[in-house]
């Protein structure tokens, strides 16, 4: 794995961490907002949207309570980044959150962690009592007049709480349920408070970018923007694993250098790039750049950089049906169109896969991922309907061999 942007490993201050901590408290909180605006950092957890933006819808200069919750619910099927900040450097973490709270005036902040991470919510409250114990967060942090808390909060599994607005309700004590937006919990979020959400990757860069400065961080990519990116590698490759790369590395080149080509020996035969709600990519689209635009440009996305590599061996059919099944089960059924759409998409890919599939089934599906397209509540809608319209428009010819021989 090349280390890249980890300048601040866990240990605290006793190898130079929280560096860019201290250097935070020595400037003004707009001072550190433009930094992060300069930088162009967008949103690592999947939507990419620029992080310097979504703080300018935060009150400015604002004496009220302003929230701060970091996105730690990792449920993109693929994707095992967080994970591994929060085991083996959760004081990046924190230290990404305290100066993200200073810089908008947040005092309170919660880590919403996936409800399947057990292990990390036993020893995530300890590095936060470290941090505390040496001064680094909770009251007057580092003798700054500045305070700043944070609670660890365990989410109950469900997929959906990893949409921001959901995970407001769940934390509120409600059902994980996306609302509708406007208004957006950058001015109406936890309790009705603005409330800035970030992924883990994304607070995970900030202290890079305030120590380094925006131009190093811009650098560190291919693109000569956005920092390096957590690449989660799984599937037929030789050497599955995290891989931090440029931003804008090759997809080529993360499979077949990073993680050592494709198991024996056989050929490539399709590729997720960003988690599975990620449109796919067939062996001869491989040739691109990894960053949000050039993936938007041949209309997949970056995602979370949950790269699933398949071999020659692989059914697509199956890997649709398989998808069905996931999204069927965690819609949380509040519009119709996902939460009728997911169900029927599931009955007719079941059907088709066990060799019951009508003539007409495909041309169904793809009806109805068009009609959930964009006619629901949350981008879940999106997440069901572009990935699984786009295996069946580049592998058709496997599903309409398995209506050929029902
Ligand atoms: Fe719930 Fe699906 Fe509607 Fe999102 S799109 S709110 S997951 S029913």
């Amino acid at each position: 794995m090349k280390k890249i942007l980890t300048a601040n490993i866990s240990g605290g201050t006793k190898i130079s961490g929280y560096e860019a901590l201290k250097k935070t408290l020595s400037m003004r909180p707009e001072e550190v907002a433009f930094m992060v605006e300069r930088s162009g950092l967008r949103g690592r957890g999947g939507g990419g949207f620029p992080a310097g933006l979504k703080w300018k819808f935060l009150p400015q200069n604002s004496r009220g309570t302003i929230y701060l919750i970091c996105n730690a619910d990792e449920g993109e099927p693929g994707t095992f980044k967080d994970r591994h900040i929060m085991e083996f450097d959760p004081h990046l973490l924190i230290e990404g959150m305290v100066i993200a709270a200073y810089a908008v005036g947040a005092k309170q902040g919660f880590i919403y962690l996936r409800g399947e991470y057990g292990w990390i919510a036993k020893f995530l409250p300890k590095a936060i009592d470290e941090a505390v114990r040496e001064g680094l967060l909770g009251d007057n942090i580092l003798g700054s007049g500045f305070s700043f808390y944070i609670d660890v909060f365990r989410g109950a599994g469900s997929y959906v709480c990893g949409e921001e607005t959901a995970l407001i309700e769940s934390l509120e004590g409600k059902p994980g349920r996306p609302r509708l937006r406007p208004p957006f919990p950058g001015t109406n979020g936890l309790y009705g408070k603005p409330t800035l959400v970030h992924n883990v990757t994304t607070f995970s860069c900030i202290p890079f970018i305030i120590q380094n400065g925006p131009d190093a961080f811009k650098a560190a990519s291919s693109t000569g923007r956005g920092g390096t990116k957590l690449f989660s590698i799984s599937g037929h490759v030789n050497k599955p694993g995290l891989y931090e790369y440029p931003m804008g590395t090759s997809l080529r080149e993360l499979i077949y250098e990073a993680a050592g080509g494709i198991k024996g020996g056989k050929e490539l035969k399709a590729v997720i790039p960003g988690g599975l709600s990620t449109p796919i990519l067939r062996a001869d689209e491989i040739d691109v750049s990894m960053d949000f635009d050039t993936l938007a440009a041949v209309k997949t996305m970056l995602g979370s950089g949950g790269i699933i590599v398949m071999d020659e061996t692989v059914s697509i059919p199956r890997v649709a049906q398989k998808a069905a099944r996931f999204y069927a089960h965690e819609s949380c059924g509040q519009c119709a169109p996902c939460r009728e759409g997911t169900a029927m998409i599931k009955l007719l890919l079941d059907r088709m896969v066990n060799g019951q599939g009508e003539q007409d089934d495909l041309d169904q599906v793809m009806r109805l991922c068009r009609y959930i397209n964009g006619s629901t509540i949350c981008a879940f809608g999106y997440a069901v309907s572009l990935p699984i319209a786009a295996m069946i428009r580049k592998f058709r010819n496997e599903f309409e061999a398995l209506l050929e021989n029902r």
